[in-house]
């Protein structure tokens, strides 16, 4: 499952970040992830549960922020919001686009806690 192999990635980061910070536990985890990131929100909430039993982040929240799928267009120059599966310009139409964001897989934040 690939969600499960982001997951523990993730929570290696995760773990990271507690032990620089010397923190006691995590309590959560918020990611940011774009639709053509290649993961499933859905299923990465359904993997974490597995991914953090052992970890700092045993009893963390995942928290999944999704972001927009964006295009600048060659054309016209617009930057529009696009379906993952059609990259067009949302202002002339235009396929010559440049994708901005839509691919982030990203560890946003993390709430620690130290006592
Ligand atoms: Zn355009």
């Amino acid at each position: 499952m690939h969600e499960l192999s982001v997951c523990q990635a993730l929570l290696a980061q995760v773990e990271q970040v507690a032990r620089e910070n010397a923190a006691h536990s995590v309590e959560k985890v918020v990611l940011r992830i774009g639709p053509l990131s290649g993961v499933e929100p859905r299923l990465l909430q359904d993997a974490f549960p597995i991914a953090r039993a052992g970890t700092v982040a045993a009893s963390a929240e995942l928290v999944i922020e999704e972001l927009p799928l964006t295009v600048r267009c060659q054309n016209c120059g617009a930057e529009t919001a696009a379906a993952p599966n059609r990259l067009i310009c949302g202002a002339c139409g235009d396929w010559h686009t440049q994708l901005i964001s839509g691919d982030e897989l990203l560890l946003a934040s993390i709430e620690l806690t130290k006592s």
